[in-house]
């Protein structure tokens, strides 16, 4: 049984890179039929808020990524953690380590004259019955193997071996006790039984490390996909300078969740030169092996280019519930207006996200208090109020408010007037809207409403 988590530190917002190995590692259990477990990785307690776990509950809740398990908190997991070094402690996988700062420093900075990478040189390894230094609460390290090599058959990257010798005795805990992040990661794969770690490749080098304290344990490790990381278009990594900002933030502009997701899917995984996926379709072709090797980078563009995309193709009962945040957020008042699949459908196509959707459909929720001045001075002749007092009659008599019935009155009123349409249509689209471009005539006033219609045909008149 496929059993994946997402980790993350809520130390920041939910951002592109971390959305997407959430969505990796929910494809890949709902493919397998397997469990997905949220884990909040809160440990260091002074980076970690709780406005950023809620930012991240709320980030997985709009893209739809459901948890099968969780969310679980590390710190409430303190306990547990202390039993497992004591158990490492006692089974001499690990060792209390003295070395005062001064002393740590001293030894980096003779093995930079040296030339030699920085690592700790184990120098209290063997000396655990020796009387410990007064004045210093020591710190505990695992005791890495010191020959041999751990090898990970990552399921991106392939076979890879990392000597021994090239770890150092890491610290499990600290000289006040708390838990380092190898540990706890650790403890908790174990103890959830994940199967799949799917995480970003900033963690490759943990990864060895991870591997030797799992063994120590008396467990196997489980599969690994690293995956690579995301550039910006200047081909660094990813960061706030290239526009990439927290996943709620794309709400806030508009952006369909369905369209970042189908986004982020295609951003360093690829299924032949397939581009748009719908949930079933990810799930279906999704491998971890069809992860890329290299890394990808944000396109913005393309993520627009899939929104308008979206947009123009969801069922609007998919799409209203979204629509409805932004009316709301707007403070634009709903209820006395036409229904918003009705407004999607009408404006789908002139919108390429549902922020420029609400600027365009404020008329159908709100008085408008002023006119497009070019379109009034195209649009509104001396004869206008002439000819928009014969539309008003005419649409005035219907018995039904409705699209093609208010065409047919449109019609009828050209026909006494003896105007084309194209006279006729432009001058009223102004008095209803207050703008010079809206749906058809007859759905947009089928949409304002009757009321409204009339009584914005009428102030026009005036
Ligand atoms: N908490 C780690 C992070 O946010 C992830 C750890 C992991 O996936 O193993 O980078």
């Amino acid at each position: 049984n496929v059993r994946t988590r997402f980790a993350p530190s809520p130390t920041g917002y939910l951002h592109i890179g971390g959305a997407r190995t959430a969505l990796f590692s929910w494809m890949y259990a709902r493919k397998m039929g397997g469990t997905f477990i949220l884990r909040i990785e809160d440990t260091d307690r002074e980076r970690s808020t709780q406005a950023s776990v809620d930012a991240i509950l709320e980030g997985m809740e709009w893209l739809n990524l459901g948890y099968d398990e969780g969310p679980f908190y590390q710190t409430h997991c303190f306990d547990r953690y202390k039993a497992v070094i004591q158990q490492l402690l006692d089974s001499g996988h690990a060792y209390r380590c003295y070395c005062s700062k001064e002393e740590l420093e001293q030894m980096r900075e003779q093995q930079m004259a040296r030339k030699e990478k920085p690592r700790y040189d184990g120098r209290w390894r063997e000396r655990q019955d020796e009387t410990p230094p007064a004045g210093i609460d020591p710190v505990i390290r695992f005791r890495n193997p010191q020959t041999g090599v751990v090898e990970i058959d990552d399921l991106v990257r392939g076979k890879i071996v990392i000597s021994n010798t090239e770890l150092d005795d890491l610290i499990i805990a600290r000289s006040d006790g708390t838990p380092t992040y190898n540990l706890t990661v650790v403890v908790d794969d174990i103890d959830m039984r994940v199967t799949h770690v799917i995480r970003g490749d900033d963690h490759i080098n943990n990864t060895p490390r991870q591997i030797n304290i799992m063994r120590a344990l008396g467990f196997e490790p489980p599969k690994f996909a690293h995956v690579p990381m995301i550039l910006g278009a200047d081909g660094q990594r990813l960061s706030k300078r290239h526009g990439a900002v927290g996943v709620m933030q794309y709400r806030d502009d508009g952006y369909l969740p369905q369209a970042l997701i189908n986004y982020l899917v295609r951003l360093g995984w690829s299924h032949g030169d397939q581009e748009i996926f719908s949930r079933e379709e990810m799930i279906e072709h999704f491998t971890l092996e069809g992860i890329n090797r290299a890394p990808s980078s944000f396109n913005p563009d393309k993520l627009l280019w899939l929104n308008q995309h979206y947009i123009k193709t969801l069922p609007a009962e998919e799409i209203a519930s979204q629509l409805q945040w932004h009316l709301t957020a707007q403070q634009l008042a709903t209820d006395t207006g036409p229904a918003l699949t009705a407004v999607i459908n009408a404006q789908r196509e002139r919108a390429k996200t549902l922020v420029e959707m609400v600027a365009i459909s404020r008329y159908f929720y709100e008085e408008f208090s002023q006119y497009d001045a070019t379109a009034v001075q195209k649009q509104f002749k001396p004869e206008t109020a002439d000819t928009l007092q014969v539309v008003h009659t005419a649409l005035q008599g219907l018995a039904e408010w409705q699209g093609e019935a208010i065409h047919g009155a449109i019609q009828a009123a050209c026909e006494t007037l003896g105007l084309k349409l194209g006279k006729v249509g432009p001058p009223l689209r102004v008095a209803v809207t207050g703008s010079a471009s809206s749906p058809s005539l007859e759905i947009t006033l089928e949409l304002i409403g009757r009321e409204r219609s009339l009584a914005r045909i009428e102030r026009a008149i005036q």
